[in-house]
């Protein structure tokens, strides 16, 4: 075998002595030889490659136990798992974005004078939920107030009271009189925090049960919105339905990273698992949505989604004059098409 110097592998791999060394402290990438006098580190000219593949891994800011992993595979594997791992960088980097918009928005708001804030819209809401054709429960709990629109699907043996915990636990920003400005997002966060708590006593620590929680709450010209797990939000705006939530589970992250197929992931078997769910640890999403006169809102229970396809469900909510008829008309779509899960939907209206 060929052995190179440090130097002269540095030399050859562009990359520095000194990182040579750290990346065999980090166990990245072992000199083939180390002379048992002198300590010399020795490289064989086989090792470039994984050289320099290591350095663009931690140019990317890939976690070490990552780079130890993805540098021992073959060019096919490795670039899935770059690929994968890119995904979840801009998953998080989406959220984080989101989280410094809603902050720059808070921080703007607390120093503008009274009266200069934007007009104020209203918001018409409302809710309706059914067990659907399958389950024996209704699991899930939907709420639709003045300023508050809830949906909390619970799973598990108290995944009912779970569920409705974490709606109970928020009613009281409906009961206020609004937020003041700039403190949404503190008010949303406790507001949070607390149906988390109030969902770890309804379940009593049982880790088989839980509830997501996608909740959207009026602040007079916006809709703050705080999301965990695989309910969903939509905004259907000049026509157009956006999703503005991001599923948290096994199989959203598995289509992010490129190893399903969006077809491939309508028949998962794992579809209903969940990455993320309240009073389990991880914090929700939130955001702050601008809202639009004629904006409608939609949020609903993966009984609707599950079941009844996007294009569908633009067409119900564009076609139904007022929130009441929306939620009809989606509930029974979900019914229709074999109602296998509980399905709820909210819905409100910006005017
Ligand atoms: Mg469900």
């Amino acid at each position: 075998m060929d052995l190179l110097t440090i130097g002269a592998f540095a030399k050859a791999s562009g990359l520095s002595p000194k990182a040579l060394r750290l990346y065999d402290e980090l166990g990245l990438l072992r000199p083939a030889r180390v002379d048992p006098y002198t300590g010399y580190r020795y490289y064989a000219v086989a090792q470039l490659d994984r050289a320099r593949l290591v350095a663009w891994l931690r140019r990317l800011g890939m976690p070490l136990a990552e780079i130890r992993a993805v540098s021992t595979l073959d060019g096919a594997d490795a670039a899935r798992e770059v690929r994968a791992y890119w995904a979840r960088v801009e998953a998080e980097t989406a959220v984080r974005r989101d989280l410094a918009a809603f902050l720059v928005s808070e921080l703007t708001e607390s120093t503008e004078a009274p009266g200069e804030g934007p007009t104020m819209l209203e918001l018409r809401c409302a809710a309706h939920s059914d067990r659907g054709h399958v389950r024996p429960a209704n699991q899930d709990t939907v709420y639709a107030g003045r300023r508050l629109l809830a949906v909390a699907d619970g799973f598990g043996p108290a995944g009912a009271p779970a569920s409705e915990a974490a709606v109970e636990a928020l009613r009281f920003l409906d009961e206020e009189d609004g937020p003041r400005p700039g403190n949404v997002l503190n008010l949303l966060a406790d507001a949070v925090r607390g149906a988390s708590d109030a969902v770890r006593d309804a379940t009593e620590g049982d880790g088989e049960a839980g509830t997501t929680l996608t909740a959207l709450l009026w602040t007079g010209s916006g809709l703050a919105l705080a999301h965990i797990g695989d309910s969903r939000a939509y905004l259907l705006r000049g026509g157009g339905l956006f999703r503005i939530t991001h599923d948290h589970s096994v199989v959203q992250s598995l289509l992010d990273e490129g190893r399903l197929t969006p077809a491939e992931a309508e028949s998962h078997p794992q579809r209903s698992l969940l990455l993320k769910v309240l009073g389990a640890g991880p914090d929700p999403d939130l955001r702050l949505h601008e809202a639009l006169p004629g904006d409608r809102y939609l949020l609903c229970s993966d009984g609707l989604t599950g079941v009844v396809p996007d294009d569908r469900i633009r067409g119900l909510l564009a076609a139904a004059p007022d929130p009441e008829t929306a939620v009809r008309s989606l509930v029974d779509a979900a019914n229709t098409a074999g109602g296998p899960d509980n399905v709820s939907c909210a819905v409100g209206d910006v005017g």
